[in-house]
């Protein structure tokens, strides 16, 4: 499969703070690439250096199978970015401003070229509306519609979705699901946000302090790591000795008044819930939580 980024022991240091301490990572053909971390994880640093907005103090990084180093200009044509909140003239249109945008960067966007962006992004009906009376999320989304414009193959995302509600992180959402599925761009897409992650990428790492946590397929590290569950029950200790005399591999991680933490597999909750019914256990209530999401939260809670 074709590399799309490759990054190879990446290093960078802000005088004594190492924000990037030996990143390796690789973006394939295709992929939504979910790039995770807490806040100050290295997330930003790693994208302006593979922006070339900053220099690396150490380790290589490939885009499109070319060093950047030698390579700089014929790269940075085939990507789209949006590393800061995009900046706009609120008193011109957004048809205008993606004009001038495009001109300011060396390019003579064709009217249906800019057209065909702010459909793409679901702005044709307000392609002549100032751009000041936007919702933030629709300026988010012309910031991508801006990114597109010289058609690039690889987009750059950094915290798309920041500050937005429910309905404009959906609607980001869906414009990455499109951007990938139907015209086959490769994305990019760095969150603190495991959640928002989870629902689009295919694949993702996690870094913390400039290195890797974990690594993978979406699916993959959600759904092979075990469940932590809590059962609300009528008698804990009851149902405990009856889980530990089953044949179940869930184990009882601990007993408080009415309630069991369990750590079981996907497969078994379902058959564990109703042995326990069958067995004279009335459950109450079953929460899981998952372990990868626990986990990142606790990165998450400690960068806080
Ligand atoms: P993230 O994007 O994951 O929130 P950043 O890459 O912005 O993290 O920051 C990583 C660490 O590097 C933080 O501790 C941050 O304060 C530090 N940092 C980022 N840019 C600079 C800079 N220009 N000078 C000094 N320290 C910086």
């Amino acid at each position: 499969m074709e590399k799309i980024i490759e990054i190879q022991n990446l290093v960078k240091q802000f005088k004594n703070l190492t924000a990037v301490n030996g990143l390796n990572l690789n973006v394939y053909k295709g992929d939504v690439f979910g790039f995770l971390g807490p806040n100050g994880a290295g997330k930003s640093t790693t994208i302006r250096m593979l922006l070339s907005l900053i220099m690396p103090t150490k380790g290589d990084i490939k885009l499109f199978g070319l060093d950047i180093k030698q390579n700089r200009n014929e790269v940075l044509r085939k990507i789209g970015a949006i590393v800061e909140k995009p900046d706009f003239y609120g008193y011109l249109s957004a048809y205008n401003n993606l004009e001038i945008l495009g001109k300011l960067t060396g390019m003579q966007p064709t009217k249906t070229q800019i057209m065909d962006m702010l459909a793409l992004t679901g702005l044709e009906k307000r392609y002549n509306s100032k751009v000041k009376t936007f919702s933030h999320g629709m300026k988010q989304r012309l910031g991508i519609a801006q990114a597109l414009l010289h058609n690039p193959e690889l987009i750059i995302l950094d915290e798309p979705t920041t500050g937005l509600d429910p309905q404009g992180m959906k609607e980001i959402r869906d414009l990455i699901t499109h951007l990938s599925k139907d015209k086959k761009i490769t994305i990019f897409l760095s969150s603190h946000i495991l959640y928002e992650v989870e629902l689009v990428a295919n694949r993702m790492i996690i870094i913390n302090k400039g290195s890797t946590v974990v690594e993978g397929m979406v699916e993959d590290l959600l759904n092979s790591s075990h469940l932590q569950v809590t059962i609300e029950v009528n008698d804990a200790d009851k149902a405990k000795s009856v889980l530990e005399n089953s044949s179940f591999k869930a184990v009882v991680e601990s007993v408080a008044f009415n309630r069991l933490v369990l750590s079981v597999s996907k497969e078994e909750l379902a058959p564990l819930n109703k042995y326990l019914n069958d067995n004279g256990i009335a459950v109450s209530s079953f929460v899981p939580t998952r372990s990868l999401e626990e986990y990142f939260l606790k990165l998450t809670d400690k960068a806080a």
